[in-house]
């Protein structure tokens, strides 16, 4: 007997050592109990001490890639990740709106915790004005906020402030991830509502070396979540949960930033 399953799709780069980008994206459906789909925008060479090198898909083969999905799935929602440079969020965009892929979560990937950068700096105009708007959800951190919104952020009213200009560019809902002020052993989220409410979600900070793949993670929990019908509300909340918990049930892999437990 064969079962019917929500299918979901990401588009960003990959991660050779498999702990972000593509890879983290997939484990973490799969583990969501949805059936993932990809477009590969950018390959990385990669492991838990860096990126070593970074390979831009062309134009062709993006858009075939979006084709050969429109062609066969029934995608419910979809998210982005690395987007490589201002031509590949071009494209990305194009093809975004010629198809139905259900809602959007943008996780407006800029630079990798070990300094790579995964975002040219010409490619902030078309996140601004051409990405965020068809955003359903935008999850920035807050460097990525930060640069998104022109605010500088050093408290949580700015934090707000920064959400409210995301709004205003487009984005339906915000959440800004991570801040953490006055040296606090707690970290705190911040969503914005496309009705105006807000939520903060306040959680324990850990001290571990075992992050990579943090943003992509909680962003494919909740994608995976709403492909699966949740409310919003509820999907950032499992998404929050399952981060936590692969955070602290960390596991050793490679020599550097190690990657989150995804079964945790
Ligand atoms: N590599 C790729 C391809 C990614 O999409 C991301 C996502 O943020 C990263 C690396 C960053 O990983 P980290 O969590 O170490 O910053």
């Amino acid at each position: 007997m064969s079962t019917r399953v929500a299918q979901v799709l990401t588009i960003a780069g990959t991660d050779s050592g498999g702990g972000a980008g593509i890879q983290a994206d997939m484990k973490t459906m799969q583990e969501r109990h949805v059936f993932s789909t990809c477009v590969v925008v950018a390959v990385t060479a990669q492991n838990t001490l860096g990126v070593l090198d970074v390979e831009v898909m062309p134009k062709r083969i993006i858009d075939k890639q979006f084709e050969a999905l429109a062609d066969d799935f029934d995608i419910k929602a979809a998210k982005t990740g690395m987007l490589a440079n201002a031509e590949v969020v071009h494209t990305v965009v194009e093809n975004y709106k010629k198809y139905n892929f259900g809602p959007l979560v943008v996780d407006p990937v800029m630079i990798a915790k070990g300094g790579a950068k995964l975002l040219s700096d010409n490619a902030i105009d078309a996140v601004q004005n051409e990405l965020i708007p068809l955003a359903y959800l935008i999850t920035p951190n807050l460097p990525e906020a930060e640069k998104l919104s022109g605010i500088t952020i050093n408290s949580i009213d700015e934090v707000k402030l920064a959400a409210q200009k995301l709004q205003e560019l487009g984005a339906k809902n915000v959440l800004i991830k991570g801040g953490h002020f006055d040296n606090s052993s707690e970290s705190r989220d911040y969503v914005l509502f496309e009705n105006g409410e807000e939520l903060e979600l306040v959680g324990q900070r850990f001290e571990t070396n075992n992050t990579h793949g943090t943003g992509d993670t909680i962003s494919s929990v909740i994608v995976s979540e709403l492909a699966k019908g949740r409310d919003l509300r509820k999907a950032i909340k499992t998404g929050k949960q399952f981060i936590n918990a692969s955070i602290e049930h960390g596991i050793e892999v490679g020599h550097g930033h190690g990657p989150l437990n995804h079964w945790a």
